[in-house]
């Protein structure tokens, strides 16, 4: 299962490949300036794959943020940003498409270094760096097409026009996670400085190195000073000086659905207005008309290779039907032999460690629950050996005949475990599929498409796949329940950077 056979421990090292991606030292990007941190405190960014040190980022202070929306603010108040005619503002930022296409391999490294997403797995298209660039351009393209409405009049008893305008919205705070954070940059910046909003980027404090890069590139256009902003630091600190700053017009958050909670209490306050894409449970609903085979295989895709389970949409209950139980395993088990953990950067590592210590001590806990609870522990539930015992990696998990009302099926693991749940039929399965606080996303394997349409409109979740799933980033997608607020990608996602204004003219007429 893991391709240790001619690596000792010592072996196992990422440090020289991050030697040769020269990585800079982390500074704050505040307008317009690279800086330093106000105060020495640094975060230790610990490679996933083997806990060696790989660099220190700042830890911005409460002064640090306060100099970012400082930047913002003034930017966006007194600043052309906002006013910028539609072709000057696309002018501005549109050369930043070419940057990140040339930048991508070197971003992908980037990012295969601090978060363990194998190498290999960077070249699928949503995880590839060149979909930030995507991104960039879908969303650049409405600049000059968004734009507000004009209404017919409604009574003879009035002679005013109503128009309305689109505006940005203001100061964005935007708050990303580690296990996509190119992607997760380019769905948050692209959309709000293409509304005309200016931005403070905060990334994941375990995985800012990306950020740190594209900040650079962004640096080489020629945007007025505080347009954009990068503060580095850990949640709890610059995160929170962040999201409770009165200067910030809009907090845009991808993460944990507790720090979403927090998010939105913080935000009460001061009524800022919120985009939130939370975690999920997403269930698989599995029909025996369909290639059973294939789609264990589909599943177990998701919850063992590439990020190892630790993608918000993974499909990490798998609700199959009785008659095609022992099919789906089948699949399920064929996947999980093919897993090569191993140096991240090998073309032939196919799988990533846990983000960190914490995470994989949370996911061996979840294991122990599940056995606790009496799902049956089908395979893996261990830590892999020999070279790997230094990285946070756990064997592929599958836990059979599970109790949807279990922690086990509820909760989100966030890591290479896939909950096995058996139905009867298509009723059970949607009352299964709908049981849980979550509502991301789900995947119906079936070749009955009426049966299809039937159920994608029965389960409540944000994007439903059926017999595949994958990002495009003109097609919004968001969560249902505690899996979110708002949407991102396509038209709707720039909207949510902006207010409506209604203006009425008496026209005499
Ligand atoms: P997290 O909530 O711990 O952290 C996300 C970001 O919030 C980080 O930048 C962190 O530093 C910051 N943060 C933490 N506490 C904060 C606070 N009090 N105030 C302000 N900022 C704070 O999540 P994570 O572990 O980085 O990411 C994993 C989670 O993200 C999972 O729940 C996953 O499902 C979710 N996710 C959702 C989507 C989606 O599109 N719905 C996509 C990817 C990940």
């Amino acid at each position: 299962m893991t391709n240790t056979d001619n690596l000792s421990r010592s072996e196992l090292s990422v440090l020289a490949n991050r030697d040769a991606l020269e990585i800079a030292p982390g500074r704050l990007y505040l307008g317009g300036q690279w800086r330093d941190s106000d105060s020495d405190a640094r975060w230790q960014h610990l490679s996933p794959a083997t806990n060696e040190e790989v660099t220190t980022i700042a830890d911005a202070s409460a002064t640090d943020v306060d100099r970012a929306v400082g930047a913002a603010r003034r930017a966006f108040d007194e600043g052309p940003w906002p006013r910028l005619r539609a072709k000057e503002r696309k002018a501005l930022l549109e050369p930043l498409i070419a940057l990140l296409r040339e930048a991508a391999p070197r971003l992908s490294r980037i990012q295969t270094l601090e978060n363990g997403m194998p190498i290999s797995f960077t070249s699928q298209y949503r995880l590839s760096a060149a979909v930030a660039a995507d991104v960039f351009d879908h969303h650049l393209g409405w600049i000059d097409k968004l734009g507000g409405e004009t209404y017919p009049q409604y009574t003879e008893r009035s002679d005013l026009q109503y128009l309305s305008f689109r505006e940005p919205v203001g100061v964005v705070a935007a708050i990303v996670p580690w296990n996509a954070p190119v992607l997760q940059l380019a769905n948050k910046v692209a959309p709000a400085l293409a509304a005309g909003c200016t931005v403070v980027l905060k990334p994941s404090e375990y995985a800012s190195l990306s950020s740190l890069a594209i900040a650079e590139l962004i640096d080489r256009l020629d945007l007025p000073p505080g347009v954009f902003n990068l503060v580095t630091g850990v949640g709890a600190t610059s995160g929170e000086a962040l999201i409770t700053h009165p200067g910030v017009d809009k907090v845009s958050f991808t993460g944990s659905r507790g720090v979403g909670g927090r998010i939105l209490e913080a935000s009460g306050r001061d009524i800022k207005r919120v985009t939130l894409e939370l975690g999920g449970k997403s269930p698989s609903l599995v029909f025996p008309d369909a290639d059973v085979r294939e789609a264990g295989k589909a599943v177990m895709r998701m919850i063992a290779l590439g990020m190892s389970g630790q993608q918000c949409t993974a499909q990490t209950r798998a609700l199959v039907h009785v008659d095609c139980y022992d099919e789906f395993l089948d699949g399920a088990r064929e996947i999980a032999a093919s897993v090569r953990y191993g140096d991240p950067f090998d073309p032939d590592t196919n799988a990533s460690p846990l983000i960190n210590k914490q995470q994989l001590v949370k996911v061996l806990d979840y294991v122990e629950s599940g056995t606790a609870e009496g799902a049956h522990l089908l395979l893996g539930g261990d830590r892999p050996g020999d070279a790997l015992s230094a990285g946070n990696y756990l064997n592929p998990t599958i836990f059979t005949q599970v109790d949807n009302r279990s922690r086990l099926a509820q909760e989100e693991i966030f890591g290479p475990v896939l909950a096995v749940i058996p139905f009867s039929d298509e009723d059970e399965a949607v009352r299964i599929a709908n049981d849980t606080e979550y509502g991301l996303a789900a995947g119906i394997y079936t070749t009955d498409i009426a049966r299809a349409f039937r159920l994608a409109r029965r389960i409540r979740a944000g994007a439903i796949g059926v017999n595949g799933y994958t990002f495009m980033p003109n097609a919004p997608i968001g969560g249902y329940k505690t899996s979110g607020l708002g949407r991102e990608g396509g038209r709707t996602a720039l909207e949510a950077y902006t207010e409506q204004k209604t203006v009425m003219i008496e026209t005499g007429a």
